[in-house]
This record gives structure tokens, C-alpha cells and sequence, in this order.
């Protein structure tokens, strides 16, 4: 095996998708209930997309950032267009476009200190290592950069007692993904905004999984009163072709001069194209209260059929981003939901993570309810129901 045990795999092999289906090397169809982790946002191979990418592909791949790139400005124009943001930098990943939120926070501002959450993730270089609040993601590696602090989540005291100067910037998540699918509560993400107004801080929304449609709206920050200074995406960005982006006011427009930061790759036509075809399809009105509707369906129809069994402690999240908390250990259940031809995935050890593509059809979303609820029985037959 020549590559790194990074990863623990499981044992399957897709080899095609298209829609919320993936297909293994043994022909058995799977409900996609995972999307890549929150990238397919459109399921596999979305017709408009790959057109775009067959075209580009036939055009121009990369040339850098040395050049005029049009494609790339109207996929700025596009992102930001629904926003109260002004301009976007285009990278390669979420810890990228967090790296970006970070460097020009403490530039922008001329101070240092990053205020993060309990249980955040935020990425994997190491500043955005330094700014996740989990200790098992920075075990190992050594010193950390000395700038993070990190708050107990949806603690609205703990951000009002916060009284230092020399905060740049306060990160935060709007749903705590891989924490486990924990929304933020209203009056604790606004507090954190006025607490980012009193210290003289900005606020840095990291949407890499909550973004680009995933709850409903463009960003899911748009659920509430919020207006924050930078928000970071990825993950459903591109649909599948790796491409990450900062957005910020204008303000900060000359913190981010030339020469400051750069990236070879960021942005090239391919990423351009991925990126305005998607956006093309999810920016859009009836799109999206299409996917708040089909997510209230969702939660709410799990609710039912799966809150009478004993071993489902809640049912939370919003839009096409649930998590399911149980009273034991999520994985066994993970693998029977693939015997059983669909995919989840966890969020910390007791959260079933939810997470199909935004287009996914009613009768997908019913027999991805019937498949978790036989499951559940079956594995925690032993436990009194309700
Ligand atoms: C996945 C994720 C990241 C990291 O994105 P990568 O593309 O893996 O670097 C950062 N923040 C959040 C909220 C994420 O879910």
C-alpha cells in the first residue's frame, strides 16, 4: 500500500454515480446520503456542470493568476451577489479559504488573537489546526500558533464576558458540522457579532459546509440578522472539482494588495467553470426554498418515525444537513446503512450525519427514512421503545 494511512476507508469501491446515486465495482446501487461530504451538492455529475467542465476542457485548463481571468471574476460576481460581501479570493479548499480569513483578519486589523469555538472544525494547515477546538485534530504536531483562544459553543455569556483588545477576529461556524450537526442559536450567533462590533474585531463565518445551498440559502448565516466581515467556502463550491473561496467587504479590499497572497491554482478556468454552473443552479430563489422545503420534510419526517425509538436522543440541523444523535455508538450503524445500500456518514461518535444532495427527490428522502429507521430497530432491538 503506498499511500499514507490517513484515512480510515471503508470497505467499498464506488466506481460511477449519477444523481443521488453511486454505484460500486460489484454493480450495488447506494443512496447517496453523504454527497462527498457536502460537495455534491447537486448529486453526481450534474448535467450543466459537466457541460460547463467539457466545454472548458476543450478551451483552456490553467493558465495562473498572471492573467486577465473573466470566467473567474463572474464566478466572484456570482458568489457575492447574494451577500452583503464584495470581493472574493478564490483558493483550493476550505483550511485554505480559513488560511486567507485568517491572514487578512490580523493584517486588516494589526492584532492577533483568533477567538474560535469548543468543538469547531476549521481545517487541517496550522493556523486553521490552531484555530479548530478539538484537541484530537492538533495532537502530535507541536506548538500550535499562540494566538487562539477557543469558547464554549452557543455559550452567549462566555462571548459577553469577552473583554480583550487585541482580538482580530471571532470564527465561528453557523452549524457546527463535524462537531457533531449543532446549530448555533440566534441569540448566540448575534451576540458574537456584537461582541466582534465592540472589540473592534471582524467576523469570519466559516460556511464550508454550510454554504452554497446546504441549509437553504445561499449562506446559511442568511437564517439570521447577521453581517459578517468574511466568510469562507468550499466543499459544495465547485461540485466535486476541488475549489475554495474567501469573500469579504470592501473595506478589506487593501489589506489583500498585490504581492500579499496568492495561490498558483486558485480559481483556474476549470475551478471558474465548476463554479458558475453551480452557483447558476443553486443561487436561485425557487431552488432554495425548494431545499428549505424538502429539509423541514426531512427532519421532520425522522423525527416521527425515528424519536419513538429509545435509542434516538434528537433529531437536529436544517435544510439538507441533519444529524441524527443516538444514546451508543454511531459507526455499527453506519455500516449497516451500506449493506443496506445507503451512505451516511458520523459527526462525532454518536451522530449519524446527514447530508444528500440538494436536489434529492422525495421518494429518495422517504426510502433513506425507511432504510434508517428498519436499521435502528434492528440494531438496537434490545432497547425498550417508546
Ligand atoms: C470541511 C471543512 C473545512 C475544511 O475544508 P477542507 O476543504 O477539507 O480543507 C473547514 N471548515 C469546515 C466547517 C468544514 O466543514
Amino acid at each position: 500500500m503506498s499511500l499514507f494511512p490517513t484515512y480510515n476507508r471503508f470497505p467499498l469501491t464506488l466506481v460511477s454515480g449519477s444523481g443521488t446515486t453511486v454505484t460500486d465495482d460489484q454493480g450495488k446501487d447506494y443512496l447517496d446520503f453523504v454527497s462527498g461530504i457536502a460537495v455534491c451538492n447537486l448529486g453526481h455529475r450534474p448535467e450543466e456542470v459537466q457541460s460547463a467542465l467539457q466545454k472548458q476542457l476543450d478551451q483552456l485548463w490553467h493558465v495562473s493568476n498572471l492573467y486577465q481571468l473573466p470566467s473567474q471574476e463572474e464566478a466572484a460576481e456570482r458568489l457575492v451577489e447574494p451577500t452583503n460581501l464584495d470581493h472574493v479570493f478564490f483558493c483550493n479548499s476550505g483550511a485554505e479559504a480559513n488560511e486567507a480569513a485568517i491572514k487578512i483578519a490580523r493584517k486588516y486589523t494589526g492584532k492577533e488573537k483568533i477567538i474560535t469555538f469548543k468543538q469547531s472544525f476549521h481545517g487541517r494547515t496550522f493556523a486553521t489546526m490552531s484555530a479548530t477546538g478539538q484537541e484530537k485534530i492538533q495532537k502530535g504536531f507541536g506548538a500550535l500558533l499562540p494566538t487562539f483562544e477557543y469558547l464554549p459553543y452557543n455559550d452567549k455569556e462566555a462571548v459577553e464576558q469577552l473583554g480583550d483588545d487585541q482580538v482580530a477576529a471571532i470564527m465561528v461556524e453557523v452549524i457546527q458540522g463535524e462537531g457533531g450537526v449543532v446549530p448555533g442559536t440566534a441569540e448566540f450567533l448575534e451576540a458574537v457579532e456584537s461582541k466582534c462590533r465592540d472589540l473592534g474585531a471582524l467576523l469570519i463565518i466559516d460556511e464550508v459546509q454550510t454554504g452554497i445551498g446546504r441549509t437553504g440559502k445561499p449562506f446559511a448565516y442568511q437564517h439570521f440578522n447577521l453581517d459578517p466581515d468574511i466568510v469562507s467556502s468550499a466543499k459544495g463550491l465547485g461540485s466535486g472539482f476541488p475549489v475554495g473561496a474567501m469573500l469579504g467587504k470592501a473595506k478589506l479590499a487593501e489589506t489583500f494588495s498585490a504581492g500579499s497572497h496568492g495561490t498558483t491554482f486558485g480559481g483556474n478556468p476549470l475551478a471558474a467553470a465548476a463554479v458558475n454552473a453551480t452557483l447558476e443552479k443553486i443561487f436561485n430563489d425557487s431552488f432554495l426554498s425548494e431545499v428549505e422545503e424538502k429539509g423541514q420534510y426531512l427532519k421532520e419526517e425522522l423525527t416521527n418515525s425515528l424519536k419513538p425509538l429509545n435509542v434516538v436522543k434528537e433529531v437536529r440541523g436544517r435544510g439538507m444537513m441533519i444529524g441524527i444523535e443516538l444514546q451508543k455508538e454511531a459507526m455499527p450503524v453506519i455500516h449497516a446503512l451500506r449493506e443496506e445500500g445507503m451512505l451516511a456518514v458520523l459527526a462525532g461518535p454518536q451522530v449519524i450525519r446527514l447530508l444528500p444532495p440538494l436536489n434529492v427527490t422525495y421518494d429518495e428522502m422517504s426510502s433513506a427514512i425507511q432504510t434508517l429507521s428498519k436499521v435502528l430497530q434492528e440494531q438496537f432491538k434490545d432497547l425498550q421503545n417508546a
